[in-house]
């Protein structure tokens, strides 16, 4: 038995609830599930004891705090654990687990009656797995341990502090967000409010995984103007909005597109385009690790905008920028400490630090930006926003472990 008894009991309760975010959707929180679930949450988190446990009118998050329980004259950083309450897009009525005891690290795993299976020659990582515990999906489902493994093993930490006040720490801040899959909930997270000065998401992947370094990334929305005439007296005449996003996209560089890229390579990826020979659009995202080559693919997508638009002699292409989020590595490269207490945690505990450059975002590539620096944590789910979506028992308890142990090592800190 397990010394976070409560872990998965929590895990499998949250992962019932269904609560996938929509991208369509006008309010914040974008689906009134995640609003229930945060509700219950503050009702667990009041009933642990913790303080000032309530939902943000700003942020939508449910905030609570842990008050250090060190000597009055002992100053350490306030911690922040941040995870989200949201699942990705994909079917999340009914979530019905599954969990593998003791896993052979070789045989495939039927999901409940459903057609598929979890089997180690499609999916590889399943053969770290030899001896552990796995909870999986009936296969109908994904699983939402992305991030429900996350919320549950935060409050599942700070639990352990409760019942443990002879463990010393300083004051930790937990907020529990929505709508991280569709990229908007951070957009209201407060730092002032969140009044950390340090703090971890607890979003990542497999064991080990610590991630401070994210793509920086922009949106471009491109309006391509044709003018149509019939095709039989058009020479000379027609412009065609379909020709003019084909000469678009030719000018961008082809292997410089998602599905040929990796590790630091960024891209170019063309999301969308539809249209008519009267008008077109086009939707791309941007994407770069470096800030530099950020700025100039996005420089380039507005040259290539100025030369049709001068070949033409007027505005047929125009095209609106946004930036969506930047690489958290510019923040937390001028003070690694936040990164080192994470890596000098897990190294403690004879867990391998996994550091690598993210192909993503996550919600400390905003927050970080907001003036708190938050990398990610490894939260221990594997293949995300899938019906093959699985976590380790194991796992998630090194992750409420290394939790602990970043905490313990924080109050060892001199501010
Ligand atoms: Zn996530």
């Amino acid at each position: 038995m397990t010394v976070y008894q409560n872990l998965i009991p929590r895990f499998i309760k949250y992962v019932k609830k269904e609560t996938r975010s929509d991208e369509n959707s006008q309010t914040v929180p974008s689906t009134p599930s995640q609003v229930e679930f945060a509700r219950e949450l503050v009702t667990e988190l009041t009933n642990l004891g913790l303080s000032k446990v309530h939902i943000s009118q700003k942020s939508a998050y449910v905030l609570a705090t842990l008050p250090s329980n060190l000597a009055k004259d002992q100053q350490v950083p306030t911690v922040g654990l941040i995870a989200h309450l949201d699942t990705a897009d994909f079917n999340a009525k009914n979530v019905s687990p599954q969990i593998i005891k003791n896993y052979d690290g070789k045989s495939a795993i039927q999901l409940g009656t459903s057609q598929y299976r979890l089997d180690p020659h499609e999916f590889p990582n399943l053969r770290n797995y030899a001896g552990q515990d796995l909870i999986t999906t009936d296969g109908q489902t994904l699983l939402g341990a992305d991030d429900k493994a996350g919320v549950a093993e935060i409050i599942t930490a700070v639990e352990y502090l409760l019942n443990h006040p002879e463990i010393k720490h300083g004051q930790i801040q937990i907020g529990l967000g929505p709508d991280e899959e569709i990229g908007t909930g951070a957009d209201h997270f407060d730092v002032k409010e969140f009044n950390a000065d340090l703090a971890y998401t607890v979003d990542g992947g497999p064991l080990g995984e610590l991630e401070y370094e994210t793509f920086n990334a922009a949106q471009a929305k491109i309006k391509l103007i044709g003018k149509n005439v019939h095709p039989g007296s058009a020479k000379n005449v027609m412009v065609n909005a379909l020709q003019l996003a084909f000469d678009f996209h030719a000018q961008l560089p082809s292997d410089e597109v998602p599905e040929k890229t990796s590790g630091r390579q960024g891209f170019f990826h063309l999301l969308q385009l539809t249209g008519t020979v009267d008008q077109a659009s086009m939707t791309y995202i941007i994407r770069d690790h470096d800030r530099d080559k950020f700025e100039a693919r996005k420089d380039l997508l507005r040259q290539v905008a100025r030369l049709l638009n001068a070949e033409y002699g007027q505005k047929r292409v125009i095209i609106d920028l946004q930036d969506q989020y930047y690489n958290m590595r510019e923040v937390i490269e001028k003070d690694l400490m936040v990164v080192e207490l994470a890596k000098k945690a897990m190294e403690d505990l004879q867990i391998k630090p996994v550091i690598f450059p993210v192909r993503g975002g996550t919600d400390g590539s905003k927050i970080s930006f907001m003036g708190l620096p938050t990398p990610n944590l490894f939260a221990g789910g594997e293949n995300m926003h899938s019906r093959f979506e699985f976590i380790s028992l194991q796992t998630m308890q090194q992750a409420v472990a290394v939790i602990l142990k970043t905490i313990q090592l924080i109050a060892k800190q001199n501010s």
